[in-house]
């Protein structure tokens, strides 16, 4: 099984608030700013050195990532991390009896497809597993 730390999910209410202080003066690079419609989220990548900080800023009253916020406030969501093959590692997980919270692997941001593992099975961390480049990328 093997999965790599690819980025750091931070739910905030404005990206455009926040990259003052992660681009401006934090002086990250700043990728592609991209909608990801299935969640109602649009999303930016930021390189901080080998992994990524993806700021999450919800679309809708309705997206998750809204109901996040008001809960708990800005901050930290998930972990993401890179696997090779998302369907086996699906069905490998739940074999040893880890909790999904998708059993099918749904489409993320930048051409990858996503899984959340459920947040009881990792001590409260939500992780994310994507694999890439499966999804055509719209240009
Ligand atoms: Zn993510």
């Amino acid at each position: 099984m093997s999965m790599k730390l690819e980025h750091i999910g931070v739910a905030v209410a404005s990206i455009e608030r926040h990259l003052k202080v992660w681009r401006d003066i934090f002086g990250f690079v700043v990728g592609k700013m991209t909608e990801v419609a299935g969640q109602k989220v649009k999303v930016v990548m930021l390189d901080v050195g080998g992994v990524h900080v993806e700021l999450i800023e919800p679309l809708s009253q309705d997206s998750t990532i809204q109901k996040f916020i008001e809960k708990r406030g800005e901050g930290l969501h998930h972990l993401s991390f890179e696997v090779d093959d998302l369907h086996k590692m699906i069905e490998e997980l739940k074999k040893r009896g880890v909790r999904m919270i998708d059993d099918v692997p749904r489409i993320g941001a930048h051409g990858s497809v996503i899984a959340f593992v459920h947040p009881s099975s990792t001590g409260g961390v939500l992780i994310e597993l994507s694999q890439e480049g499966v999804v055509e990328q719209e240009v």
